[in-house]
């Protein structure tokens, strides 16, 4: 079976120092907000050219704590993409805020910002602009509606660390920046994990406050908070792995090339590179007629696919609850319908990538 992706590959070649760096927290016996965390907020910080790192627990409580932090809260409308990971929006209606959807850009899957001004009210406090797959969304335009209008740009960048728009590193752009650290994200722990980013002393102090329940003095909350921290041991992975990452992104890079050559002149559409960005190829994700038949035959000959995302935002359950009906977002809806994530991995052979090509081209011409 050629998998989606092998983190099992990715340990082999790290083992010795992975298992040194678990080891040596175990032994030191501190495992919550303790040496290897501030550690990687400093490197992470530094890496994306930002001021503030503040490590917690998962990729969704980097976007609930962004955005409460940047203050959004009840009542409040935040503009979303159409496509996208279920937490974009479900972080959005954690914290009280309505997700004020827009169609989506089809040919990065970014939202489409001219469709933005139209959906603007009084009540507009913040645009989460999703770097979906790994390519950055087109941040100028973001901000630029975010200076006319006021507004906060809280960048979902759970799929995309590494990634550069004009040279800058994605997350590093907005007024927040939220991470995940999920296993299978191009920087993944081994567990759930995640981090909000930020050039903002105000923003970083709340959200330092809100992963230890409101308090700055210990056992004296100022406001509601959670319980939301990276530990100590998905820390000590994640300064393993950040030494790699950029080698890993160019692998996929590579890989990525490949595919794009192997795939021209066929009906396989490959994704594109805007001018000025550079994708991370967090999945490589293809459209292609006829999908389910594609993915049956892929099965078949032992390779792996899988569908990012089945249901567009405004289909899902808490958003139909919100008025979302079937054909309000055509390019989302479309992009449902045909989109495929094909196998890439930093550490996948040339030999099972050609074999994919073949494949892919023998399932697409029936
Ligand atoms: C993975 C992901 C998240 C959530 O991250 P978790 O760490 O799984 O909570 C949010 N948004 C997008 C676009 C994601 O891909």
């Amino acid at each position: 079976m050629i998998p989606l992706l092998d983190l099992k590959a990715q340990y082999r070649s790290l083992q010795a120092e992975m298992d040194a760096a678990v080891c040596a927290v175990m032994a030191e016996g501190h495992f919550i907000l303790g040496p290897n965390v501030s550690a990687l907020e400093a490197e992470i910080a530094a890496y994306l050219g930002v001021r503030h790192a503040v490590g917690v627990a998962s990729g969704t409580d980097a976007l609930i704590i962004g955005l409460r932090a940047a203050g959004v809260g009840a009542g409040d409308e935040v503009i979303v993409p159409a496509y996208t990971f279920f937490a974009t929006a479900g972080a959005v209606l954690t914290v009280g805020a309505v997700p004020v959807i827009v169609d989506v850009d089809p040919r990065t899957y970014a939202l489409d910002t001219a469709q933005v001004e139209a959906r603007l009210t009084a009540r507009t406090r913040a645009i989460v602009p999703v770097h979906l797959y790994g390519h950055p969304a087109p941040m100028e335009a973001v901000l630029a509606l975010a200076r006319k209008h006021h507004l906060r740009v809280v960048e979902d960048n759970a799929q995309a660390f590494g990634a550069r728009y004009h040279g800058q590193r994605t997350a590093s752009l907005g007024d927040v920046g939220c991470l995940s650290f999920f296993p299978t994200k191009n920087l993944g722990g081994y567990g759930d994990g995640g981090m909000v980013v930020t050039n903002d002393d105000g923003i970083a102090e709340q959200a330092r406050m809100l992963r230890v329940h409101g308090w700055k003095r210990k056992y004296y909350p100022e406001m509601l908070g959670y319980n939301s921290r990276l530990d100590e041991i998905q820390a000590a992975v994640l300064r393993v792995k950040l030494k790699y990452v950029d080698g890993w992104n160019q692998q996929r890079r590579a890989l990525a090339e490949v595919y794009r050559a192997g795939f021209a002149g066929s009906p396989v559409s490959v994704p594109v590179e805007e001018p000025g960005c550079e994708h991370v190829y967090h999945l490589y994700v293809v459209r292609v007629p006829q999908r389910a038949a594609v993915q049956a035959r892929l099965k078949a000959a032992g390779i792996a696919s899988d569908v990012y995302y089945p249901q567009p935002l405004h289909l899902t359950q808490p958003c139909r609850q919100l008025g979302g009906a079937e054909g309000d977002f055509p390019q989302a809806e479309q992009a449902s319908r045909e989109t495929l994530a094909i196998p890439l991995y930093p550490e996948m052979s040339s030999a099972d990538q050609q074999q994919v090509i073949r494949e892919v081209l023998a399932a697409v011409r029936g």
